[in-house]
């Protein structure tokens, strides 16, 4: 069980010229932290409004959207802010958007397609592949790459998709 405890403080005038400071310290950090994310959360939004307008204009006949498992991930602590700051549901609905209006077919791929423990080259699962291997290296066919470039290319030849945008 948890208790309150209240207490009365009779500071000096010193003391109190000093609890005044201290708080006046905690309003400005608190006021900054406020400020840095606000800041944070619109230069997201700009990003992700490039990274579309830089997609949708490279005119591709199509884009593979991965499903993330979005909330597994926050449960994972080291994953949870940069999930957050991606804002990945409002990145999918402004692709959306953009390939509605470019004409652009625009493919999700379920969550539960491991893109990233297949090689691109050979379709051997690699089961034992943690977060921290940012290269791919395949023990079947040796081919070695970057590990978001195969999981891309792996989501380039997924077959079983769901379509968002048909065109
Ligand atoms: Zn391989």
């Amino acid at each position: 069980m948890k208790r309150a405890y209240k207490l009365e403080i009779k500071p000096t005038d010193r003391q109190s010229e000093k609890l005044i400071r201290t708080f006046g310290v905690c309003r400005y950090v608190y006021n900054m932290y406020i400020a840095t994310n606000r800041f944070n959360y619109e230069e997201g939004r700009n990003y992700q409004k490039n990274i579309v307008n830089v997609l949708v204009k490279t005119k591709p006949t199509f884009i593979t959207l991965e499903d993330l498992n979005v909330r597994g991930m926050m449960k994972n602590r080291h994953l949870s802010k940069a999930i957050a700051k991606q804002g990945f549901f409002h990145f999918r609905t402004k692709l959306q958007m953009k390939c509605e209006e470019y004409g652009i077919e625009l493919r999700l791929v379920n969550r539960f397609y491991t893109s990233s423990k297949l090689c691109s080259c050979c379709g051997h699962k690699k089961v034992d592949l943690t977060l921290k291997n940012r290269v791919y290296e395949c023990v079947n066919c040796h081919a070695v790459l970057d590990r978001d470039l195969n999981a891309s290319i792996n989501l380039k030849q997924a077959t079983q998709y769901e379509l968002l945008v048909s065109v």
